[in-house]
């Protein structure tokens, strides 16, 4: 082996870390050292990721399982807690922050984007209240799956970089291998980051985020006369934008807490998350949502909840004049059930195949839900064999088989006939159309507790690779992988979901 080649193999994983929210106030986050584990096994790398983030993929694959679990630390890393507060179920708490994530520290990826690279599971942190700042297996794989399953749909979501296992059990209710998952984010500043400021009265150091949030996220806004305003408006905008893309794909986030919306507008936090199987808009799959607040049809309304929270914590920033704040901001969060409505509308009438307006196309979108509630139809096959309906009617009695009886779909279809006859794309064009915006796959609970179980049980993460596999090109029909798009069997179905934590 000559030398050049020895120096390349033996070259150190360096990150070019550039770390601008530890360049925040001291107040503002906690420096957290990841705890060192026994064994740490690197179960998955996300090559593809690494080299958008314009990382040494080979180096970083190499030392994965030292780096990706908090025992080595790269040079340059700044590792930190962030401090935030948050509406856990409508319940204030005015600290909570990072009890079991660390971020390692920022990056400029290819795009030119800043990214956070953060550590989930890698020990306590001085917000760790009782908490082990540790994570099971399961829920690492969980969050590696949806989280990368929801980029593959095209939805904003923090992305997966790294899996590992640590070599060491966690205390649940039952004893669990611990994990640890690498969370890249656009950032993780949240509504409850701002309420942390606010409900301390620092009004210094709510400007002093606000800026950075403008900065780093809504550059635009740097020349606004009302800067503050407006990024309560562009937020807004962003998550009913975000909240639409959920309900289109049939997404229940679980733990809509203040804490667990991301300013950013990426998907964050992938705990009792769950995807509908029949459709059902009173549905909850979380063990701790007792009355149902995050049901799947009440999202967009908590989403909105949210942005007055967010909104009330910039009131002093946004007018001098307390009433005059208080009545510029509830227009902007006034305004979020129509924005929301417009993407959700925009959404499901490319759903069915509608790209052209008509007044009757918000009844014709609610006819068909209404249909699927009272046939029991699954969500994701009625839309995706709706696909196959557009192109030819031969295709019709395949998705009539979707509901309890046929007759439950038979006048709708033949009202959506009607209608679609007069949009200008061919059959064959209002298909393909169709089909880019109606996943074959999702990542159904089923098959995610299948690959959790594998590997928790058995150390077999074979049906984990599998999942991602299927779940990177949702929207082709992927004959090899047919039965990933099942329904459960009854036997199959999942009932509830756990944080995890
Ligand atoms: P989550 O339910 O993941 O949104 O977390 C809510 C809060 O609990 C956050 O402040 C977390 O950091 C904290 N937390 C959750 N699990 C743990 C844990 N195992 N150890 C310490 N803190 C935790
Ligand atoms: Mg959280």
């Amino acid at each position: 082996m000559d030398n050049r080649n020895q120096q390349a193999e033996t070259r150190k994983a360096v990150i070019p870390f550039d770390n601008s929210y530890a360049r925040l106030p001291a107040h503002f986050h906690a420096s957290a050292i990841p705890t060192h584990v026994a064994e740490p096994w690197l179960i998955k790398f996300n090559r593809p990721l690494a080299e958008e983030l314009g990382l040494d993929a080979d180096a970083l694959e190499r030392d994965g399982a030292a780096i990706f679990s908090g025992n080595s630390i790269p040079e340059g890393a700044e590792p930190l807690g962030m401090a935030y507060a948050g509406h856990q179920f409508g319940q204030f708490v005015p600290l909570l922050g990072d009890g079991r994530a660390i971020l390692l520290g920022e990056v400029i990826d290819r795009a030119g984007k800043r990214r956070d690279i953060q550590l989930k599971g890698a020990g306590k942190t001085p917000y760790s209240r009782r908490g082990d700042g540790r994570a099971a297996l399961g829920p690492v794989l969980r969050e590696y799956i949806v989280s990368e399953a929801m980029f593959a749909l095209g939805i904003p979501a923090t992305r997966a970089l790294a899996a590992v296992v640590t070599g060491e059990p966690v205390y649940r209710e039952q004893v669990l291998p611990g994990g640890v998952i690498t969370r890249v984010a656009a950032s993780h500043i949240r509504v409850g980051t701002f309420q942390f400021l606010a409900s301390r009265g620092d009004t210094d150091g709510l400007k002093t985020l606000a800026d950075y949030v403008i900065d780093r996220h809504y550059p635009d806004l740097k020349s606004s006369d009302r800067p503050y305003l407006d990024l309560v408006k562009a937020v807004v905008e962003r998550q009913a934008a975000l909240i639409a893309r959920w309900l289109c794909v049939g997404f229940i986030h679980g733990v809509m807490n203040t804490d667990n919306c991301a300013i950013s507008g990426e998907t964050i936090d992938f705990g009792p998350c769950a995807f509908l199987d029949a459709y059902d808009p009173t549905k909850v799959f979380s063990s701790i949502d007792r009355g149902g607040r995050y049901a799947y049809a009440s999202q967009p309304a908590i989403g909105q909840w949210n942005m007055a929270r967010l909104a009330e914590t910039l009131l002093p920033l946004i007018d001098p004049e307390p009433s005059e704040a208080v009545s510029l901001a509830n227009d902007v969060i006034a305004g979020f059930g129509g924005l929301f409505q417009a993407h959700w509308l925009d959404g499901m009438k490319a759903k069915i195949g509608l790209f052209t307006e008509e007044d009757g196309d918000l009844d014709l979108v609610q006819g068909l839900l209404t249909a699927m509630h009272q046939g029991g139809a699954d969500f994701t096959l009625t839309f995706r064999a709706l696909c196959d309906a557009a192109e030819s009617a031969d295709k019709d009695e395949a998705l009539k088989a979707l509901f309890a009886t046929p007759h439950q779909i038979e006048a709708w279809l033949f009202a959506w006939r009607e209608r679609t006859g007069r949009e200008p794309l061919s059959d064959a064009e209002t298909a393909a159309k169709m089909r880019a915006v109606n996943p074959a796959f999702i990542p159904r609970n089923h098959r995610i507790e299948q690959a959790i179980r594998a590997a928790e049980d058995d150390g077999d993460f074979s049906l984990f690779e599998a999942l991602l596999t299927v779940l990177a090109r949702p929207y082709e029909d992927q004959p090899g992988f047919a039965a990933y798009t099942a329904p459960p069997l009854p036997q199959e179905e999942v009932l509830r979901t756990f944080c995890g934590t």
